[in-house]
């Protein structure tokens, strides 16, 4: 049996009496879905085809669509339910590896929802953060481990390498190739006009974004696409990716389909040749290997740059992190599994790694025990969703947050899950010119600013609720959370009291 006899996933309801036949649906998807029949005189669909994007839906200027999951299912059951014996079929049919994008849909559990940020009442007054002066700003680095003072009495400066962000937000490494021009071009311009960073990914530096070099984190990944010395030089930051939360223990794969143009050249790839990064660094096995890396870099910028160290949230990572920290690395980012991808294989986006909550609380736990916390900012991503996400990161033990899918849903990504595909009608996880034009950077920018300064004035209120009046303040506060549907053991690991406690 074949994929071919499945019936498809989504309906595309049309209401005839309000459809106009303007074939603005048929223009709009990537995917032909929809397609006029001269012969019935009616627009005519072919669902087998349709992903959900909500494009036509979107765009229909006389609300005449409607997408819906269709209540067709299989005979499942508690074991072998829908998706999985459609897994089955398609499996069966082509003998291949199963592809996804972005998160891992599975219901585990989201701690961050089991959490509960404090607020003041009657003692420790409450700030209004409408007339109080509210610090959200944070440096990434390396802190010295006391004061010091020179012969004046003066405090010493001589950090090292420090970045400054407005917020503890970033936005997370998406690739050049992975994801549009237009959507590079966004976050960019996002990013200078915050005062926070982004993260080129793996596939190099566009030579129209040299210009952000001080809001851009450059990432040296296993496959060293689009690494010189002058790419190295361009970034505030560097990051060595290690890891990434949606496919730990594996390599990164763009498929040569998306390798074109600009895309091959800022990668320093042929063009149509699939660009695949090898699942280890085949030259790090070891800390001590790390630490040869960390410092190449360092040498190769002067010691002008903070050095990141990205890794996924995987079972020993507090251990991991212990000799990230030994390494040299200024700040170590931990992406959990929950993190977004242009493409991974389904299996390991759904089965590998841990949640971000407990990797977050168990280094930083790690980091203070061993009195080595401030040689290192922690950084975390893997579905981080609002400013209580935020807070509730920080208090934890994060400096800051990076976040990518909250990103991309600003620009207008629908969550359609097939990005691999690279036919993302919303110009986001595409290469295809007239796909790409339909994202307008003036208004993705503005809307990743706009996201940006709601999720900013939510921090500060919800500090300004914990009579706390600096991020700084908060950081590693576990005092102020408290869980609820929290088995002993799961408190115990977060470093948090019960509800009620
Ligand atoms: S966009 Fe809407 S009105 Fe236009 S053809 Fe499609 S369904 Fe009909
Ligand atoms: S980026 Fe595009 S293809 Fe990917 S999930 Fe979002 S809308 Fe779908």
């Amino acid at each position: 049996m074949g994929i071919e006899f499945l019936y498809p996933e989504f309906e595309v309801i049309r209401n005839q009496d309000r459809c106009i036949k303007c074939r603005v649906c048929e223009r709009q998807c990537a995917n032909e879905v929809h397609s006029y029949s001269a012969e019935r005189g009616l627009m005519m669909s072919d669902e087998t085809k349709c992903v959900n994007c909500q494009r036509c839906v979107s765009l229909c200027p006389t609300r005449a669509l409607k997408i819906v999951k269709s209540d067709c299912t299989l005979r499942e059951n508690a074991n072998w339910q829908n998706d999985t014996i459609r897994e089955i079929y398609k499996q069966a049919g082509s003998g291949g590896v199963l592809l996804s994008s972005m998160g891992n849909p599975k219901p585990l559990p989201v701690y961050w929802d089991k959490i509960l940020i404090n607020a003041s009442q009657v003692t420790n007054p409450s700030i209004d953060p409408l007339r109080e002066p509210m610090e959200t700003r944070v440096f990434l680095g390396s802190k010295p481990d006391r004061v010091a003072r020179d012969e004046n009495g003066k405090l010493k400066y001589d950090l090292p390498p420090q970045v400054e962000l407005s917020m503890p937000v970033m936005f997370s490494a998406m690739s050049y190739g992975s994801i549009s021009y237009n959507a590079h071009a966004s976050l960019a311009r996002a990013a200078t006009e915050l005062g926070i960073l982004y993260n080129t990914g793996e596939g190099g530096l566009h030579e129209d974004f040299y210009c952000y070099g001080k809001n851009t984190i450059v990432q040296v990944a296993s496959g060293r696409f689009g690494v010189h010395e002058d790419y190295l030089n361009a970034g505030a930051a560097i990051e060595i990716k290690m890891g990434q939360g949606a496919k730990p223990g594996i390599g990164g794969h763009l498929p040569g389909t998306k390798i074109v143009g600009d895309v091959s050249r800022t990668r320093m790839i042929p063009e149509g040749s699939d660009a695949i990064s090898p699942a280890p660094h085949h030259d790090i096995y070891s800390i001590e290997d790390l630490r040869q890396l960390v410092f190449s870099l360092k040498e190769a910028t002067q010691y002008k740059k903070p050095i990141i160290v990205k890794v996924a949230a995987v079972h020993n990572i507090a251990a991991i992190a212990s000799g990230i920290a030994r390494s040299g690395a200024d700040i170590i980012a931990i992406d959990g599994f929950r993190g977004g991808t242009g493409a991974a294989p389904t299996r390991i986006r759904d089965n590998v790694g841990i949640p971000i909550e407990l990797a977050l609380a168990a280094v930083d736990k790690r980091l203070r025990d061993e009195g080595i916390r401030n040689h290192v900012s922690l950084v975390v991503g893997g579905s981080i969703r609002s400013a209580s996400d935020v807070i509730k990161a920080v208090a934890l033990g994060a400096d800051a947050c990076y976040i990518a899918t909250a990103a991309l849903l600003a620009l207008g990504c629908h969550l359609c899950r097939t990005c691999q595909s690279g036919k993302c009608n919303w110009g986001i996880a595409t290469q295809q010119p007239e796909l790409v034009k339909r994202l307008n950077p003036d208004i993705g920018s503005e809307r990743l600013i706009n996201l940006m300064t709601a999720w900013q004035h939510e921090i500060k209120e919800l500090m300004g609720g914990m009579g706390i009046n600096s991020i700084e303040a908060l950081r590693g506060n576990r005092l102020m959370l408290r869980g609820v549907n929290l088995t002993e053991k799961e408190l115990e690991i977060l470093g948090i009291a019960h509800a009620g406690e």
